[in-house]
């Protein structure tokens, strides 16, 4: 089957697409909010998500207390 399931990978809150972390962090494209950290497919997402965080995050994930 060509399709390889990657759990590692995670979501671009910004632009829903998937994100190596590894790769995100090298290239410092990555950012935490709340405790929580995010990652991202370019530099313009990392800005948009932290010019306006609450937009992006918590959406559909909010942290257990
Ligand atoms: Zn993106």
């Amino acid at each position: 089957m060509p399709y390889e399931a990657e759990p590692m990978d995670e979501v671009d809150p910004v632009c829903k697409m998937e994100v190596d972390p590894e790769q995100a962090h090298d290239l410092g494209l990555e950012t935490e909010h709340g405790g929580i950290r995010y990652v991202f497919c370019s530099k313009a997402c990392r800005a948009a998500f932290v010019a306006e965080p609450a937009r992006y995050a918590g959406v559909e994930e909010r942290p257990a207390l």
